[in-house]
């Protein structure tokens, strides 16, 4: 537990407990580490960094619960993130110790280049072989790291089509600083769509906004009376839940996996499974719908042009190019 002055002078040390960064607020871990305008600079400057494009900073929960979800997986990319936060932390603390023991203070810009090199002084040592792509040639040029780019065999991939007898419903969620949604779409053996719904929610976490995605489509399925289904999702975190069932569900989406799992035992066969996030389209259009109403159903052929397209587009076997 880091001592902060908030702490040492409810613990009855009579200290001054202004920020010792910005002079204006209370020094406690949530200021110094997220709303300190000295850290927030750093915090912003870093995460354009790692090439996310919000700007914006979140509150203080939806920061905390943000950032590990954008450090699944073990690519060079996460190693990088993990990095660039442990460093961001350690520096923050660094230059608070600095002022308030040895008197001397350092810019925020300065600590953000110390940040950097740090994480670069790290990984200097490894032999990095990363995908040839316009984002991570980018990135390493950022962070002046060297790697060495592999191209990769590009996959080919098309909309999946169910059995005969058997639907196929597509679902998505999407999640902006702002705002959420999720859209779900059901189609047939043929290619045709059945059924379609859409919603918007109050944003909370990107597996939250898939699972709701879920649930739309099987409370969809039940009101069409369909009885026999596949589900595809681009979200892996969604599959591993699914097939671990109740083990590793984040705490936000313990509520809606409970409903999930209640909706599913109503359907004489489910099985989810993982689609490339380009053959999921039309559930990725839906999810970005974000219409004024929680959840709407639309009906097919009143689609807005865009989605009869993507429709028609998978329902013909359009091959996607995933590199
Ligand atoms: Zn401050």
């Amino acid at each position: 537990m880091l001592k902060t002055k908030d702490k040492l002078n409810s613990s009855g040390i009579d200290i001054d407990i202004t920020c010792t960064l910005c002079r204006i607020s209370v020094e406690d871990d949530r200021h110094l580490f997220f709303s300190c305008a000295y850290s927030q600079f750093i915090w912003r400057n870093l995460l354009a960094h790692l090439g996310y494009s919000r700007g914006m900073l979140l509150d203080w929960d939806r920061e905390i619960s943000w950032r590990p979800a954008q450090f699944t997986g073990d690519s060079f990319k996460t190693c990088l993130k993990k990095l660039a936060f442990n460093a961001f932390f350690y520096h923050i603390w660094a230059e608070r110790n600095r002022r308030v023991f040895n008197s001397k203070s350092l810019a925020s810009e300065l600590v953000l280049r110390m940040i950097i090199t740090d994480v670069r002084m790290k990984l200097s040592a490894q032999v990095i072989k990363t995908p040839d792509t316009d984002r991570s040639r980018q990135l390493f040029h950022k962070w002046g790291i060297q790697a060495t780019f592999t191209l990769e065999c590009p996959i080919f991939c098309t909309w999946k089509k169910p059995h005969e007898g058997t639907v196929m419903i597509n679902t998505d969620g999407s999640l902006s600083d702002t705002s959420a949604g999720y859209g779900a779409i059901i189609k047939d053996s043929n290619g045709d769509a059945i059924a379609v719904a859409a919603g918007s929610t109050t944003p909370i976490s990107i597996t939250v906004h898939e699972l709701q995605g879920i649930e739309a489509g099987l409370t969809l399925a039940l009101r069409h009376n369909l009885n026999q289904m596949c589900v595809g999702t681009d979200s892996k975190v969604v599959v591993s839940i699914f097939e671990r069932n109740d083990n590793n569900v984040p705490q936000r989406a313990i509520s809606i996996w409970g409903r999930i799992k209640r909706l599913s035992q109503r359907f004489a066969s489910l099985q989810v499974f993982h689609i490339y996030r380009e053959t999921n389209r039309a559930a990725d259009f839906l999810a970005k719908l974000q219409p004024q109403a929680e959840c709407i159903e639309f009906v097919p052929s009143s689609f807005a042009q865009d989605v009869k397209d993507i429709v028609f587009e998978d329902k013909r076997g359009k091959v996607y190019i995933r590199v």
